[in-house]
């Protein structure tokens, strides 16, 4: 079942919140839909993103009232909050714009990863209590939370840290840190390799969920070292929630016109 054009043969507008895979997939999937106007929005952070199918703007809103007046001035009738599951922020930006404007919203949000047989996961709330628990584990830190937030660790003067980021992070870092420049999907096989090759003895990382970047959890496992986990902030109470791309297809077709 596809969303299909509004009554009187007019386009239905949906701004996807991006900056996933998925969000990049159910661009594509909509787009396929005469009956659809599609707009991605992306905040901006990757110097060379990966840009989805459709039109597409770049670049923050200006808080949830300057959501609400783009909402309102583009005519958007559906608005779909794909963005990764710790950007915080955003998601509780949309949710208060869809209140104020009365915009359907919906959440695609990926599931969680679950811990299997033989893993050693070490679950915390935040990048801050990641830190906490790193001194018991080990000496060698693979840190796959991202280029944002690595203030978090950088007063581990006693660690060496391999850091994996799209782009460059910022300072402040931890003193001991290498960079290694790459975005998934990773392997399995490369994975095992990093891990070895590093001499890697804790695996760091958010609960993204993403099958891109799973590899380094089997990878972990293998070798029996400790992963610990920073676990997904709330989302907003209120919104519903789609797992996966076609059941956000199904949301919209089950939405009515405005
Ligand atoms: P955030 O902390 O929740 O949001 C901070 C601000 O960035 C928002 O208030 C908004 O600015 C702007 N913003 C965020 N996502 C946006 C989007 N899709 N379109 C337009 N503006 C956006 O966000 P974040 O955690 O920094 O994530 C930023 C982007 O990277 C998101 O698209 C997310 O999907 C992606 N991402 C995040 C992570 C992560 O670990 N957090 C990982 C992978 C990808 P205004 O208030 O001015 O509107």
């Amino acid at each position: 079942m596809t969303p299909g054009p509004a009554p009187g043969g007019a386009h239905r507008h949906v701004l996807i919140l991006g900056g996933t895979t998925e969000a990049r997939r159910l661009a594509a999937e909509l787009c396929a839909d005469p009956g659809l106007r599609v707009t991605s929005s992306l905040a901006g952070r990757v110097a060379e993103p990966r840009l989805p199918a459709g039109e597409v703007r770049i670049g923050g809103f200006g808080g949830p009232s300057g959501l609400a007046a783009w909402l309102r001035a583009q005519h958007v009738d559906a608005l779909i909050d794909a963005t990764h599951p710790f950007a915080e922020i955003m998601s509780r930006n949309a949710a208060q714009a869809a209140a104020e404007t009365g915009v359907p919203l919906l959440a695609l949000r990926r599931p969680g990863w679950r811990a299997v047989e033989g893993d050693r996961w070490h679950p915390v709330g935040s990048l801050a209590e990641a830190a906490d628990a790193l001194p018991a584990l080990g000496r060698r830190i693979f840190l796959t939370t991202g280029r944002q937030g690595l203030a978090a660790f950088a007063h581990l003067d006693e660690l060496r840290f391999l850091v994996r980021s799209v782009d460059a992070p910022d300072a402040p870092m931890p003193r001991h840190t290498a960079i290694l420049l790459d975005r998934g999907p990773f392997t399995l096989a490369g994975e095992r390799e990093i891990l070895r090759e590093h001499r890697i003895d804790v695996l760091v990382t958010k609960d993204s969920g993403a099958a891109a970047t799973a590899p380094k959890l089997t990878a972990a496992r293998e070798l029996d070292l400790p992963v610990v986990i920073v676990t997904r902030p709330p989302s907003p109470p209120g919104v519903p929630r789609a797992e996966d791309v076609p059941a956000a297809i199904r949301w919209l077709a089950g939405t009515p016109s405005r």
